[in-house]
């Protein structure tokens, strides 16, 4: 199965893909629904029912934001958070159901949490239901959350239809694969995503929307390195993307330079998007909004470090950066899981941090085989990697990690180019492992905070 590049990389708000943007899109499908079913005019009531990981940490994760902005008709790109508008709705108690019709809706009644029920299919689960004014069910719809924004109604899980076929010249669903495209075609990976997203795009689009996405990234970055304050939710934590920076600043005026000071940048930039993100700004999937920072970090690591000893201009290689780190997310999507609620986190900053090793060492002109070794090295290292966020909150362990993940695969990426690309641990084992591992782990740490950190740390 191939997932385009920009199906991997998609902007949306913070903080969560499958917990903020994947309900906000569901939300919005049921309500553009009611438009093409002509029931929008009968709605007197909407209901939204969570369930399973949505309910336990969907108030941190702003799941509830997500899904009133979405029945409101706001896309997750293009939404204006700075006009705020949640207010009215909290405050006056009525909903512009799609932006078309008027409605009550009382936010603290009209969502309901189900914690404990896990629908079979997923555990990130959302039923919508509309009403007419004699409180009969006019429209109902299941959906699921599968992580990186991507959603799936019910029948569609059921049927394990789990994307729309799309053609493209050189389809691959393992990374035996792909390197063998590579061998047979003498292509480079990023050559051979490039040539499927010609087969579904312009080259002017491509071009536009890598521009875009590389653009969000470092206004993510920017912002999180200049807004200082605390991070919303009740944890009391201040950001510390400004202070780092401040400080890196001031060692760099006195010259106070220390060989390892590179990793204290790839941490600031890692941090920078990662509170950006808990402040629920506008961040691009990578592959989820919870491990939204490492592949920013790696890629301005980069721009400032690295691309001098780069084969490519700089432009160049964040390409190839990109279309890379979107192939090696395609093989984790077919044939495992980038959804914390599914496998844990090593199929958030684990993957995240597997991607970006690979986009690293392709940007280094490193060989198909170092692009597979730098990925598998990475994941191999994030095998059984939890997902505990304290209060449901995606801050801690979240905005370290990030910072982990990222100077992780700054290390796999420099390991594989030192190697020749032979390796005895195929990124599909690999990713094989990660996905039995993830199915293994026990629910408690799988984004439902009923275990590990969230439950072994007091906060309050
Ligand atoms: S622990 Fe990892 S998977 Fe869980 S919310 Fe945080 S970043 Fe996402």
């Amino acid at each position: 199965m191939y997932y385009s590049l920009f199906d991997v990389f998609s902007i949306g708000i913070g903080p969560s893909s499958s917990h903020t943007v994947g309900p906000m899109r569901a939300a919005k499908k049921f309500s553009d629904e009611l438009i093409l079913q002509n029931k929008i005019s009968k709605v007197h009531k909407v209901t939204v029912t969570l369930y399973g990981s949505l309910a336990l940490t969907g108030v941190g994760h702003g799941t509830l934001n997500a899904c009133v902005y979405g029945l409101a008709g706001f896309e997750a790109d293009t939404i204006d958070l700075t006009l705020n508008p949640l207010e009215k709705i909290k405050t006056e108690k009525k909903l512009f159901l799609a932006g078309q019709k008027e409605i009550p809706f009382d936010f603290d009644n009209d969502i309901i949490l189900e914690k404990t029920t896990f629908l079979k299919e997923h555990s990130n689960g959302m039923k919508f239901s509309a009403f007419d004014k004699n409180n009969a069910v006019l429209k109902e719809e299941t959906f699921f959350s599968i992580g990186g924004g991507t959603i799936k109604k019910q029948d569609e899980i059921k049927k394990e239809i789990s994307q729309k076929e799309i053609f493209v010249p050189f389809p691959f669903d393992t990374c035996d694969e792909l390197i063998a495209l590579t061998k047979k075609h003498n292509m480079t990976i990023d050559q051979i995503v490039m040539k499927n997203e010609e087969a579904l795009r312009s080259f002017h689009e491509i071009r536009e929307g890598l521009g875009k996405i590389h653009k969000i990234m470092d206004e993510s970055i920017e912002g999180g390195i200049h807004h200082k304050g605390e991070l919303p939710g009740g944890l009391n934590i201040q950001r510390r993307a400004p202070r780092i920076y401040k400080r890196l600043k001031e060692n760099f005026i006195q010259n106070n330079a220390d060989p390892l000071m590179v990793i204290d940048w790839i941490n600031l930039w890692a941090f920078a998007v990662s509170e950006e993100n808990a402040c629920g700004g506008k961040i691009v999937t990578a592959p989820t909004m919870g491990s939204a920072g490492v592949i920013p970090s790696v890629l301005r690591y980069y721009e400032r470090f690295a691309a001098l000893k780069s084969p490519f201009q700089k432009e160049i290689g964040i390409g190839i950066f990109l279309l890379t780190a979107s192939a090696i997310c395609s093989l984790y999507r077919t044939n495992a899981s980038i959804s914390g609620a599914e496998v844990g986190c090593q199929g958030e900053v684990g993957v995240a941090c597997s991607m970006a090793a690979a986009g690293l060492t392709a940007a280094m002109g490193g060989s198909p085989e170092q692009i597979e070794n730098a990925a598998e090295i990475a994941m191999e290292h994030n095998l059984g990697l939890t997902c505990d966020p304290i209060a449901g909150l995606v801050q801690i362990p979240c905005i370290e990690r990030n910072a982990m993940g990222a100077t992780k695969a700054v290390n796999a990426a420099r390991l594989a180019l030192r190697g020749d690309g032979e390796h005895l641990v195929s990124l599909d084992n690999v990713i094989k492992t990660m996905y039995e591992t993830g199915k293994h782990l026990n629910k408690k740490y799988k984004e439902t905070s009923l275990g590990g950190l969230a439950t072994n740390v007091l906060t309050c």
